[in-house]
């Protein structure tokens, strides 16, 4: 059969692609996953224990924009929730990001938002130029909070030194010297209320969409017609590595089912410690379910295995920099998403940029 779209990779940015190609355009689209699953890294089934489980890693969707709520409020009902995360400093837990609460919690003072901002100005250390991760957190709270909260996490999780990482890694993460304790401060902090798999099942079950899983892009190109590719796999991969390899953090997971309805107060508890992991997971808090049972997951950093997050640093971006120029001559061709477009995106970012494409492609039809 011929199709006027292949898409491949049926992650939040293939199902985003996939379904505007059929509704707005009523173009017919093959989307095929070598996963024998949908969903992407948002895959989110229920385990033996019937409890349900984010298999890649904890997903909460958060965003400020109208638009890519909207258009997802069209496959599911959403369930709110705030996300909150707790740091285990040597057994104590101290909440995340750092907050008045924070230093309440670490050092027993219970300070409003302007002596809570002074206790911050009173111990930052002057850069003359921020160039790394460990002079973007000590310029805003000193050297004691980014020993106890950020150096152990930062090495445990990229495998390298806060120094030696771009300073917008752990410069983006919030400062507050308020008492919010919400890890995101979006406008809309929201969960597909059963799921992401059944919201993605969703955006696929058109007509004009035929899903084969288990099947790579390789394999859906020998057996398949078709006009134009949306690519959302590897962009280092889709080129045969003849630039070589853009490097990857990897994670594994170790999950493990309790006999008991909760085992920690929040979603996510971060060890920056000794630990070998960097954090536990307990997924009913994210999922909202009720369960006598719950499941958690210690996650741990690897330097080998599935790409996960790309590695912020000029070589791997000038890297990627050669792929993209190769990827902009392409005439029949669209890479979107968070590996082919070799970006740290959250699912918010993924759909907006699905959903842009596909107005590209859209516009220069009519053109
Ligand atoms: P993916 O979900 O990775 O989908 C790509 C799909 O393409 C995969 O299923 C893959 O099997 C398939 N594929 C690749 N190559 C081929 C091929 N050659 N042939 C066939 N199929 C192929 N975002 C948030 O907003 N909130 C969070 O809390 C959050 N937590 C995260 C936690 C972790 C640990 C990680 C790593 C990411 C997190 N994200 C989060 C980001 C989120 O995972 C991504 O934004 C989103 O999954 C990207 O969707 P995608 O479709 O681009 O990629």
């Amino acid at each position: 059969m011929t199709y006027d779209y292949l898409v491949v990779g049926a992650g939040l940015a293939g199902a985003t692609a996939a379904e505007r190609l059929a509704s707005e355009l009523d173009a017919a689209v093959l989307v095929v996953d070598s996963r024998p699953h949908i969903a992407g890294n948002a895959y989110d089934p229920v385990n033996e224990a019937g409890v349900r489980v984010h298999l890649y890693g904890p997903h909460i969707f958060h965003t400020s924009s109208a638009r890519v709520v909207e258009y997802l409020s069209a496959f599911t009902v959403w369930r709110p929730y705030e996300h909150r995360v707790l740091a285990d400093v040597d057994g104590r837990h101290v909440p995340l990001p750092i907050s008045a609460r924070t230093i309440e919690a670490l050092y027993g003072l219970r300070l409003n938002q302007a002596e809570t901002a002074a206790f911050f100005a009173g111990r930052r250390e002057p850069h003359q130029l921020i160039t790394n991760s460990e002079q973007a957190i000590t310029a805003r709270v000193g050297r004691e909070l980014f020993d106890a909260l950020f150096a152990g996490y930062t090495r445990k999780h990229w495998g390298l030194e806060a120094r030696e990482l771009d300073a917008s890694v752990c410069g983006r993460i919030p400062i507050r010297s308020n008492r919010d304790d919400r890890y995101f401060s979006d406008r809309f902090q929201l969960m597909p209320a059963d799921g992401y798999e059944a919201m993605i099942g969703r955006m696929l079950d058109h007509p004009r969409i035929d899903v084969a899983l288990s099947t790579s892009f390789t394999q859906a190109a020998d057996r398949t017609r078709f006009h134009h590719l949306i690519y959302t796999g590897p962009i280092d991969a889709y080129y045969e590595y003849r630039h070589g390899r853009l490097p990857y953090r990897s994670l594994r997971f170790e999950f493990e089912t309790l006999d008991r309805p909760q085992a920690q107060a929040v979603g996510v508890i971060n060890y920056p410690g000794p630990q070998p992991y960097t954090r536990v997971t307990e997924f009913k808090h994210l999922t909202g379910q009720h369960h006598p049972k719950t499941t958690i997951a210690r996650e741990y950093s690897l330097a080998e295995g599935d790409p996960y997050y790309p590695i912020p640093n000029p070589d791997a971006r000038a890297l990627y920099g050669k792929y993209a120029a190769r990827a902009a001559r392409e005439a029949n061709v669209t890479f979107v998403g968070r590996l082919a477009e070799y970006r740290y995106y959250n699912m918010d970012q993924v759909v907006a940029s699905a959903l842009a494409a596909v107005e590209r492609i859209a516009a220069e039809r009519v053109a």
